[in-house]
């Protein structure tokens, strides 16, 4: 294997292997001793440390808001997924591809190359995830024509337009995912008097969450702690409350995208109109959302095939093809 791409997320990390697929998916958590900052754990062994740690142990997002809150700590866990591999894969110095939101620093994008060459390859390139998320999801970015891609990812949602392989126009908002879990969270404090856990949050708009009413309404039963009585108690919720819940986290990237559009020179803007939006990302994935954005933006949008995937084989693709997609590649200074 002389090759791989690795999606670092907000939530979650991916590494692609071209021609053998997945390799890992994990969530981007990272677990660390207090007292001297060593790391306990990484991955999914540390989320579930998340919440429930003693104050010894500090389970940490190495990835805050779309932008590398520690890098100390996100070069040992690259390390470590790259080390990983080698337990179960054939690595001889590969070349490595990283997807980092676009609104990364040189500073931030040198720190991530420099992690990969010291885990052990022998070229590290950094790509933007837009692109990334564009080319995964089978766009033809290079094409001089206008590409528009929303990804919803866990801390972010970044919106592009892409053309001749590189970013025209762009926006990026620090809400995604998580802000969806945290809206879910008060809408029923507020609504029930009922105070629940993140895990809970991110259940419910898994298993019900829709952002337009639903024909057949779904239903969930939701356990919690009283905030009066401070006693635990079990609600039903129903997705209509969710739609209401998300409404503002949705709006905020709608304008997001309403600025992209704005700023978008007109002859690609009409290329984003005759061709559609691509949305990809985890956040894709709550109910609907594909047709409030069609709706609210007149423009048709469409969910990319398994759109928590693209990021990370748009990573894959890129390091296949150095030479094809050298203009999307950011290199190391
Ligand atoms: P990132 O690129 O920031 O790591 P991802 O694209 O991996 O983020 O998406 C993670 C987000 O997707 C999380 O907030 C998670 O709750 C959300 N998500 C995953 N599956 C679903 C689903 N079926 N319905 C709604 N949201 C989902
Ligand atoms: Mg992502």
């Amino acid at each position: 294997m002389r090759r791989l791409g690795i999606d670092l997320g907000t939530t979650n990390v991916l590494v692609y292997i071209p021609k053998r697929g997945i390799v890992i998916n994990e969530p981007c958590v990272v677990a660390l001793e207090a007292s001297n900052n060593k790391v306990m754990a990484i991955g999914q062994e540390a989320k579930e440390m998340l919440g429930r740690t003693p104050e010894s142990i500090i389970a940490s997002r190495p990835l805050k808001d779309g932008v590398i809150a520690n890098y100390k700590i996100t070069q040992a866990m690259l390390k470590y997924f790259i080390n990983k591999l080698s337990g179960f894969v054939r690595l001889i110095k590969p070349d490595i591809m990283v997807a980092v939101p676009a609104g990364v620093t040189s500073t931030e994008r040198r720190a991530v190359i420099d992690a990969c060459i010291a885990a052990g390859a022998k070229n590290a390139y950094v790509i933007k995830e837009p692109i990334a998320a564009a080319l995964g999801a089978g766009i033809p970015i290079a094409s001089p024509s206008g590409h528009m891609i929303i990804d919803i990812g866990g801390g972010t949602s970044e919106v592009a337009v892409i053309s001749l392989g590189d970013i025209v126009a762009s926006s990026s908002v620090r809400v995604g995912g998580n802000k969806m879990d945290e809206a879910i969270t008060n809408y029923i404090r507020k609504k029930f008097n009922l105070v629940i856990g993140d895990q809970t949050a991110e259940d419910i708009k898994i298993k019900i969450g829709s952002v337009l009413p639903l024909k057949k309404e779904l239903k969930i039963e939701v356990s919690g702690c009283n905030t009066i009585t401070g006693l635990p108690e079990s609600i039903m919720i129903s997705s209509n409350d969710i739609v209401v819940a998300l409404r503002d986290v949705i709006n905020e990237i709608v304008s997001a995208v309403k600025s992209v559009l704005q700023k978008t020179p007109p002859e690609l803007a009409s290329d984003v109109m005759d061709k559609g939006i691509i949305m990809t990302g985890g956040g894709t994935l709550v109910r609907e959302i594909d047709k409030l954005f069609t709706k609210i933006t007149g423009v048709p949008c469409q969910i990319a095939e398994e759109p928590l995937l693209c990021v990370v084989k748009g990573t894959g693709i890129a390091v296949e093809n150095l030479d094809a997609y050298k203009k999307s590649v950011l290199w190391a200074k």
